[in-house]
């Protein structure tokens, strides 16, 4: 039996890896499932699958887990130290699906006992990207992606050399606002921008797939995962959803991925990997699909892209300051207090401020200095918006 633990288990990806899992129940052996705020879900799996432990990313809800695995062996546990003592609990298999930063420190802890991590949550590599492959390479662990982009780029590469890779260009649907006049994107309102046209995910990441936030992050995490510079990473464009990423070869040969828009594609060929196992999603019929569309993105809709490759330029811990006042601006987008063009505003002010603070971003890249830059991003955020609303 493989031991696996999931983390942000109650999410969208995390809820995906379970219904795999779930299929096969005596194929593994669950050591480890975390969640955040939804403890019915986070208990009633946790029974059904007979973890050893479940963990609340918040300490206050601890009394509420415990009641909720109250007659089970079940073992309750909560806050950010215990998600880092469960993801050192020795397991084959760990998905890394928290949302936010807040999934760095276990998914490190997970790497330094050697783990398999199947990584969902982006963030961490935008963040700490060199850290997280470091820390990899010194333990034997390995690192497969989960970004159904990034995994179609690992699938195409199977076989080839990244030394002859020429370009890597990852689509994007262009989210809830695709079609919209640029002038109307002012006013979008958060329900607007939670809904995806194809895929079914979690708020955060639906609405960062508005305003592009999301595929900055995903140009950042191909530079970090796959070791190509800035210049080879190319966005397209493409409403369908199906081809997910392609890779360009230097005899001009492009090798593409393409599937339903799906997670448990991505999500089962890290769990099977290296074999590609029977998995429960819909077949592309390409004849009645008939047409696929693509182009390139417009850089004005999405000033986020444009933040991404002046983060590569910049290199060091500008990663972390960038998605940490992405993650605060998010925030307070959800809460109201900005509109939705704000959040790139305030993002790219942020960026600056923390980029002229002497020594800051050229600190070395350890899990302290970038919870701390983190940390003052998300300061600098609020301090902005507080101008801006006070
Ligand atoms: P969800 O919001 O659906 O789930 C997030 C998970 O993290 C939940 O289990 C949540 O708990 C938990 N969580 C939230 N905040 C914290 C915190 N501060 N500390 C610890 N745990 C926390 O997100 P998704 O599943 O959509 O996304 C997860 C990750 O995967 C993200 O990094 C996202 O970018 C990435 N991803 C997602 C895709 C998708 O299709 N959804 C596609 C590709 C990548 P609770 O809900 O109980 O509060
Ligand atoms: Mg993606």
């Amino acid at each position: 039996m493989r031991k696996i633990s999931i983390f942000g288990a109650t999410g969208s990806i995390g809820q995906n890896t379970i219904d795999l899992i779930r299929r096969d129940p005596e194929a593994y052996d669950i050591v480890a499932l975390s969640g955040g705020h939804n403890i019915a879900q986070l208990a009633r799996d946790a029974i059904e699958l007979r973890a050893e432990v479940a963990i609340t990313a918040h300490d206050h809800r601890l009394p509420e887990l415990r009641a909720a695995l109250a007659g089970s062996d079940v073992e309750a546990a909560a806050g950010a130290d215990a998600l880092v003592e469960a993801a050192s609990r020795p397991a084959d298999w760990i998905m890394s699906a928290i949302v936010g930063a807040a999934g760095l420190a276990p998914g490190l802890r997970a790497l330094e006992q050697g783990s398999t991590l199947a990584l969902a949550n982006k963030e961490s590599l935008v963040c700490a990207g060199r850290l997280l492959m470091k820390t990899a390479e010194a333990h034997g662990a390995r690192i497969l992606p989960v970004d159904s982009e990034h995994s179609a780029v690992f699938q195409a590469l199977v076989g080839e050399r990244i030394d002859e890779v020429e370009r890597i260009i990852i689509t994007a649907s262009g989210g809830a606002f695709r079609d919209w006049p640029l002038a109307d994107l002012r006013t979008a309102t958060l329900a607007q921008a939670s809904s995806h046209p194809n895929w079914d995910m979690g708020q955060r990441i639906t609405v960062d797939s508005a305003s592009m936030f999301n595929k900055a992050l995903e140009v950042i995490e191909t530079r970090e995962f796959f070791g190509v510079a800035p210049e080879q990473i190319e966005v397209l464009v493409h409403p369908q959803s199906l081809v997910h990423a392609l890779v360009g070869f230097r005899d001009g040969a492009l090798m593409s991925h393409l599937g339903a828009p799906d997670m448990r594609h991505a999500i089962g060929y890290a769990l099977h990997w290296p074999e590609r196992r029977a998995l429960p999603v819909a077949r592309l019929d390409l004849a009645s699909i008939g047409q696929l569309e693509f182009r390139a993105p417009d850089l004005a809709r999405y000033p986020a892209l444009r933040l991404a490759q002046e983060v590569m330029r910049r290199g060091g811990l500008c990663g972390a300051a960038f998605n940490g006042a992405k993650e605060r601006a998010l925030d307070h987008f959800i809460a109201g207090h900005i509109g939705f063009l704000d959040m790139a505003d305030i993002t790219e002010q942020v960026l600056a401020s923390l980029e002229a603070e002497p020594g800051l971003i050229d600190a070395s890249m350890t899990l302290e200095n970038v919870t701390r830059v983190d940390g003052l991003s998300r300061d600098a955020v609020d301090q902005v918006v507080t101008q801006r609303t006070g």
